[in-house]
């Protein structure tokens, strides 16, 4: 064992003779260094830079006195544990120097050499634990402060609950707030009605043992009504005798940026950046879940829209590929217009679009169609100070429980668009037509 490197600070001759003798009894592998003074410390400090394992430390020196010594002492040398002889035998000093920053203290005329050695250990323990306790402390803070967490605490026997001021600040409220939720049954319907069940799941499942850690993300409603999405995670700290949990802390957080960010995210993966309608994949998504319903529920009707502009390359070769862009917008926004709120409107790719209408038979889908193509022909576009036009053909056809895809219905739209095509186009033709066209060639 390495020997420990003792600083004795006193300036009686007789009471650092009685340490020394006393160390030198203690059987320990020690040096001793004697200083007499907060001043003789201070010289020493700055020309040694040996490592000083411990100090032992008179409060009553001819440059300091009383608890002062502690302080000015515990300033000199921050990292060093300080063990405090006193005089007097008076319990309440000597714990107001252990507050002042020293780990022990010894009473001089009780000083054995047991007592000593057991002293200077367990104040290089006491330090040392207090140091990994405090790194472990910055360490937190750095994590709440960069994190931006606040803390709460829940006591479950009287359902107390403590939220830090952070998280008030995110949903509005002071701390002195009369109107703050003080219990955490209270809190808990602060909480969006859609995330109740996954936020009890997640709790009780903590509190029956079933998981380590509690974790939930909910919002929270903000004072002025809104929602404000947080992340929360904790653990039960301590059980009641029959082993109820009794205590849980944790932390907190406001994800809204996040939620807002993965919102952002789903808008783009879901829709086409240049018209902001449903792109192709999504459209796909809603059309099966609209086949679903078709084939679930007898006489649940739904069509379908396919929809091409017609000599679109012409615009494009007329007035430039960024006009054609300001076309497409421009009908998006027209058909938009003329639809209802639960149409579900698609760019397929291209100039090629398809709108599906739930609860719409093929007969009035062919007005819907209709009205559609006249919006387009009616529709009016400002380049090069000249108002333009353009015109679409539509094809229509109805969602049938018998069809064995879910794009059945799309492909004969599609048939039915190309004979719109086929017949001079900006018209509407249903799938029908194309049969009838072909039986009747004179037409
Ligand atoms: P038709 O009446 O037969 O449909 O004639 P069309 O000229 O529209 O023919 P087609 O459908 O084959 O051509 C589509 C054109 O649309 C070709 C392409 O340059 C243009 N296009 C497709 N996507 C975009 C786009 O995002 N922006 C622009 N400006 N043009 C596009
Ligand atoms: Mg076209
Ligand atoms: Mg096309």
């Amino acid at each position: 064992m390495q020997a420990i490197n003792i600083l004795l600070i006193e300036d009686e001759d007789g009471d650092a003779g009685l340490v020394r003798y006393s160390l030198k009894f203690s059987g320990s592998e020690h040096q001793i260094t004697w200083l007499k003074s907060l001043e003789a410390l201070n010289r020493h400090l700055e020309i040694r830079d040996s490592a000083v394992d411990v100090i032992l430390l008179d409060l009553n020196l001819p440059d300091s006195n009383g608890l002062e010594t502690v302080f000015r002492c515990k300033s000199m040398a921050r990292n060093t544990p300080i063990v405090v002889l006193t005089g007097h035998d008076d319990m309440d000093f000597s714990l107001r120097a252990l507050e002042a920053g020293a780990q022990d203290y010894l009473i001089k005329n009780q000083l054995k050499a047991e007592n000593l050695l057991r002293a200077i250990r367990y104040a290089m323990e006491r330090h040392h634990l207090e140091q990994r306790l405090q790194q472990s402390e910055e360490l937190m803070m750095a994590a709440i402060e960069g994190g931006d967490l606040g803390v709460w605490e829940w006591n479950l026997k009287d359902d107390s609950y403590y939220n830090s001021e952070r998280l008030l600040e995110n949903i509005g409220f002071g701390k002195d707030d009369p109107e703050l939720p003080t219990t955490a049954s209270q809190w808990m319907k602060q909480i969006h009605p859609d995330d109740q069940n996954a936020f009890h799941n997640a709790l009780n499942d903590h509190l029956n043992n079933q998981t380590q850690r509690y974790q939930s993300e909910f919002r929270l409603q903000h004072k002025e009504g809104h929602w404000v999405w947080q992340f929360a995670s904790g653990h039960v700290v301590s059980w009641d005798s029959d082993g109820k949990p009794e205590r849980m802390v944790g932390i907190h957080q406001d994800i809204s940026e996040r939620k807002a960010m993965e919102e952002q995210l789903r808008t783009l993966a879901m829709h086409d950046p240049l018209t902001g309608l449903l792109n192709r994949r999504s459209f796909m998504n809603a059309m099966n879940s609209e086949y679903g319903r078709v084939k679930r529920y007898q006489g649940h009707a739904a069509s379908i829209l396919m929809l091409d502009i017609d000599h679109f390359k012409k615009v494009n070769d007329t007035y430039g590929h960024a006009m054609g862009d300001i076309f497409l917008k421009a009908f998006a926004i027209t058909i938009t217009d003329n639809l209802r709120e639960n149409d579900i409107f698609g760019r397929l790719g291209g100039e090629e679009f398809a709108v599906l209408l739930p609860d719409t038979p093929l007969e009035g889908a062919i007005k819907v169609a209709e009205k559609v193509r006249a919006s387009v022909e009616a529709m009016r576009v400002d380049a090069d100070g000249k108002a333009l036009g353009i015109a679409t053909s539509v094809g229509v056809d109805e969602l049938c429980a018998t069809d064995s895809r879910p794009d059945g219905a799309l492909a004969r739209a599609d048939t039915a668009l190309y004979k719109a095509k086929q017949k001079g186009r900006n018209r509407v033709c249903q799938q029908i037509d194309a049969v009838n066209d072909t039986a009747m060639p004179s037409e």
